[in-house]
């Protein structure tokens, strides 16, 4: 769904599908250099990280396996509540794998923080992070985000995979949700 058609929900737009689109293709060149001639293991936060792992996942040239994990953070509010809970675990083994972690956005990054070391904890060769959005609030903590879509204020946005109450996901843009929304 467009802006045109997402009405007065959205406040303004932070990042445009062509802007998503452009740096992935970036991201994605840094990864292919990076993980030369090494294997490597995707593993996709679900449920916001849906888009950003299917376009990246397409923008590499080479190729890759993948996986999903489901962990809970905010439930259905804006506020991070530090809580977090294995909702899907990943379907396989990744003892000595190289993993490279797909997320949505790190605002407090508790949860990210949480997660790798979950993970580092199962034997993997190498962890790292990609994200599409990074708050403010993310640089307070000690979790090393190695590639970073895009800096953004700390302000609750939607789409592209991110939701609202499970709504809003399935905007092709990223925008501030109008405060009427959800006040
Ligand atoms: P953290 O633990 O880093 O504070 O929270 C990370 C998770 O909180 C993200 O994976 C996402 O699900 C949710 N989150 C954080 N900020 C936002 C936001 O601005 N919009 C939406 N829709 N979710 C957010």
């Amino acid at each position: 769904m467009d802006l045109t058609a997402s009405g007065s929900d959205i406040e303004r737009v932070i990042v445009t599908q062509e802007q998503i689109q452009a740096r992935l293709k970036e991201l994605a060149v840094q990864v292919e250099r990076d993980y030369a001639g090494r294997d490597l293991l995707l593993i996709g936060v679900l449920k916001g990280a849906v888009m950003t792992m299917a376009d990246f996942a397409r923008a590499l040239q080479r190729h890759i396996e993948t996986d999903w994990m489901a962990v809970s953070s905010y439930g259905s509010g804006t506020k991070s509540s530090g809580v977090v809970r294995i909702l899907k675990d990943l379907d396989r083994d990744i003892l000595g794998k190289d993993v490279l972690v797909v997320e949505d956005i790190v605002d407090t990054g508790l949860t990210l923080a949480w997660l790798k070391s979950n993970l580092e904890s199962r034997g993997t060769k190498s962890v790292e992070i990609l994200t599409m959005l990074r708050k403010p609030e993310a640089a307070k903590v000690d979790v090393n985000v190695k590639y970073v879509g895009f800096d953004i204020p700390s302000e609750f946005v939607v789409g592209y995979g991110l939701d609202f109450n499970e709504k809003y996901r399935n905007l092709d843009f990223i925008g501030v949700l109008a405060k009427h929304m959800y006040s």
